[in-house]
């Protein structure tokens, strides 16, 4: 592969998850720096064939704009690792961050790039993803937004007696918490649609639609009974970007559509041809959080409210 493991040197944690830890490191022949994916596995050849064909999938996805660069993977006896780009930040820490929503504009941007990413898995490669939530959907300084850990993680859970992924309940589509029908899965790539409709109320409200569920069973037993959450009426947002929404969270799977039909919904095709400075505002917003300066973020939120 293009990068040996010995020539790597750690230099911190970036973060961690359910399925492994993030490191940043730092490839010394070349000093380049890497975000490199730590996962523990257990020893099946059944699973090792489905991790070598996942990683597959990302190394021919290198030149895709919209999916994370992974520059070479390592599988051990005990652990895998996925040596990615570096990215500035993933939405999940940037709204910790930044304390207030991410403006609609942006999410048009985040949303081109993330069913663009999506489609591609699928017309390309026949995958889903199956773990769409702000913390893989990362940005970088140039204002670049991408997608990473697909298939992998889920498959590592899936192996592991079928434990649910704890942390992800809340971003998980009603049709894969209902039992399966027949023996067979009852669920297909518009599973990560949804997950991706929950994301959005995310980050345009700056708080998860099932924040208040106490746990995973509560929070799945309302995802199962309740209505599907909307973007809050007293806010404002356009209605190309209201009904996105409403589309990627059609309760009954069956009646929301595939990527070619939600590629034609007009929140799509205007975030496609719309120009934005992604970095610009990815700048403005992380030095005035550093800053803490409020004065800076209320301007910036008032220019965003005329754009719209
Ligand atoms: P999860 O996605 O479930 O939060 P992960 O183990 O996948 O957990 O990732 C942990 C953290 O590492 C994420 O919050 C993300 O911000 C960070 N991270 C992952 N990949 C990269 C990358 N390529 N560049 C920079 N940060 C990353
Ligand atoms: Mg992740």
């Amino acid at each position: 592969k293009l990068i040996e493991q010995k020539d790597i040197v750690k230099q911190c944690l970036l973060g961690s998850g359910t399925c492994g830890e993030v490191f940043k490191m730092r490839h010394e022949p070349s000093q380049m720096i890497l975000a490199v994916k730590v996962m523990f596995r257990t020893q099946s050849h059944e699973e090792n064939k489905r991790i070598i064909m996942d990683l597959d999938v990302l190394v021919k996805s290198y030149n895709f704009p919209h999916i994370v660069r992974c520059f070479g993977y390592f599988i051990q006896q005990t652990d895998v690792w996925i040596g990615m780009e570096l990215m500035a930040s993933c939405f999940d820490k940037l709204l910790k961050r930044i304390q207030q929503p991410i403006p609609e504009y942006i999410l048009g941007k985040l949303t081109f790039s993330t069913v663009t990413a999506l489609n591609y898995l699928k017309q390309q490669h026949g995958i889903m993803h199956r773990d769409v939530k702000p913390s893989n959907i990362l940005i970088d300084e140039n204002g670049n937004i991408k997608l990473c850990d697909f298939g992998i993680c889920g498959i590592l859970i899936d192996s592991k007696a079928n434990s649910r992924n704890a942390g992800c309940v809340a971003y998980t589509s009603p049709e894969r918490i209902n039992p399966t029908t027949e023996g067979k899965p009852n669920y297909d790539i518009r599973a990560d649609i949804w997950s991706l409709g929950i994301s959005l109320i995310e980050l345009a409200t700056n708080t998860h639609p099932y924040a208040n569920g106490k746990t995973d069973f509560d929070i799945m037993a309302r995802i199962v009974e309740e209505n599907s959450p909307q973007l809050p009426s007293d806010v404002f947002f356009s209605d190309i970007f209201r009904s996105f929404v409403d589309t990627c969270l059609i309760k009954n799977y069956q009646d929301r559509p595939k990527y070619a039909r939600l590629m034609e919904q007009p929140f799509f095709i205007h975030s496609a041809e719309q120009s934005v400075d992604v970095a610009n505002w990815y700048r403005t917003v992380t030095s005035a959080a550093s800053q803490n300066c409020v004065y800076e973020l209320c301007v910036e939120q008032t220019q965003i409210i005329s754009n719209t």
